[in-house]
């Protein structure tokens, strides 16, 4: 079938967007683990009988039309799972030939790989080596916190099988990345989490994803209860501005958190490049091992599926009017809430998933975690107006750590002398006494 031609119901090819992203999922929710709060292994149920396989035909006629659908120099495929290693070493070797065979002169092909770490060798490691892989490791902080949800099969820690992952994964040289959820077993210690991730797993790149997940039996984004191993919207701010807080004063520069750059972005006036802040979404799919594709990796479901490869040219699904649709609701369904919110220009009412409560005046599609959403984007805000002032007069965003400690230093130069009794410097018109910074050690003076 021409790719020009739209089937009933599909889209027309020429509406893809020049670039999009999908997390294909070569053993579709097949994992040797079972993480108390994987929202993915329930999509086993969705495929009664399967052997959960992508078949070598079918990941030819993925690679082909992923890389033609772009149009763009670069083309970055992501492989997901459930754990998608468990397909074994030659589906990818296979993968990547079959990259080269479709590349077109010029294009640059990447890969990145989401993995439990738990079954990393040696043999793996060389081929993500030799093939530049990206590896994303998903590990929730030191041994104890790490070991409270993500338990294999047995229900046993897995704590020293992902740090021996990583330790392969360093002793070849392989970029790597970690994704740390955030749940109610380790959200109330941000420190903690984020010094064992910078100092002991040495993790320059990081990623913080909240844990709201729904309480229900089907699996899918319905009903508004969450199950008590969820983040709570005040936790997750906390831990976001106290990790932020460590990091603007020492790491700006050396270490990477996904949500401080997406927030910078924000504050120079850029896209996110993130879709749960992005003002639309609808261009991160997720397809199965069968070749079905869906709307989102969270909306694995019936009603978001789009189709399958084989009955349906992919750039046809991903420009569909289905998928724009989808993509075009996330705004569209900002409650007034959003729409008036000081931060909105960071936030943009967060993930469509997420959106279960009302607003203070009865609203529905509120963010589950917008508390925790406004305090952050509001504690980040001088910051992240200094550090935007330095990217825009071509100066590092890393200027800031020096601007904020020469501040501390000449705040508490001025606290120094104030008697008990004075006014404030800090212009509140309290009594020095009565202020907040009468009260704090001179270490914790932050500018007003
Ligand atoms: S539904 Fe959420 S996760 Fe999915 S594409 Fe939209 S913002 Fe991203
Ligand atoms: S912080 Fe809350 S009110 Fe503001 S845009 Fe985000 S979800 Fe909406």
């Amino acid at each position: 079938m021409s790719l020009t031609t739209a089937l009933p119901g599909t889209g027309h090819a020429s509406d893809c967007p020049p670039a999009f992203h999908i997390m294909a999922k070569p053993r579709g929710a097949i994992c040797n683990l079972d993480c108390e709060y994987c929202y993915f292994l329930s999509k086993e149920m969705l495929y009664p009988g399967s052997r959960f396989r992508m078949a070598s035909d079918l990941l030819e006629a993925y690679i082909r039309q992923y890389i033609e659908a772009h149009r763009t120099s670069e083309v970055t495929f992501s492989w997901q799972g459930g754990e998608p290693t468990l397909m074994g070493p030659a589906f990818f070797r296979l993968a990547v030939e079959l990259q080269q065979k479709y590349r077109r002169p010029g294009a640059q092909i990447g890969n990145t790989l989401q993995t439990n770490g738990t079954t990393l060798t040696d043999e793996w490691c060389e081929l993500f080596r030799e093939h530049n892989f990206l590896i994303g490791i998903s590990i929730d902080g030191p041994r104890a916190l790490h070991d409270r949800y993500r338990v294999d099969k047995g229900g046993k820690p897995t704590f020293d099988r992902v740090i021996t992952g990583v330790e392969l994964l360093r002793k070849h040289r392989v970029e790597f990345n970690v994704l740390t959820t955030l749940h109610a077993g380790n959200a109330g210690h941000p420190l903690e989490v984020y010094r064992f991730l910078r100092d002991e797993v040495d993790a320059r790149f990081i990623q913080f994803i909240p844990i709201v997940e729904r309480a229900n039996d089907t699996g899918f984004q319905e009903g508004d209860v969450v199950t008590g191993r969820s983040v709570t919207a005040r936790q997750y701010g906390d831990f976001l501005c106290a990790v932020f807080d460590e990091w603007v004063a020492r790491d700006v520069g050396r270490v990477f958190v996904q949500l401080f750059d997406v927030a910078l972005a924000a504050w120079v006036g850029e896209r996110p490049g993130l879709c749960v802040f992005e003002p639309t979404c609808g261009t991160a799919l997720a397809m199965e091992h069968n070749g079905d594709v869906y709307s989102c990796d969270h909306y694995v479901e019936p009603a978001h599926r789009l189709g399958n490869i084989t009955d349906v040219p992919l750039n046809q699904m991903v420009g569909s009017e289905k998928q724009r649709q989808f993509g075009l609701s996330k705004s569209d369904s900002l409650p007034r809430h959003c729409r008036e919110c000081e931060v909105r220009f960071a936030c943009n009412g967060g993930c469509p998933k997420d959106r279960i409560i009302d607003t203070p005046d009865g609203e529905q599609g509120l963010n589950y975690l917008c508390e925790g959403y406004r305090r952050f984007f509001n504690h980040i805000d001088r910051p992240m107006k200094l550090m935007a002032a330095e990217l825009r007069a071509g100066r590092a965003p890393a200027n800031v750590m020096y601007q904020l400690r020469m501040e501390r230093e000449a705040l508490r130069q001025t606290f120094k002398v104030a008697g008990r009794n004075d006014t404030c410097p800090c212009g509140s018109g309290r009594k020095f006494k009565k202020c907040r910074y009468g009260k704090m050690q001179p270490a914790d003076y932050r500018p007003p």
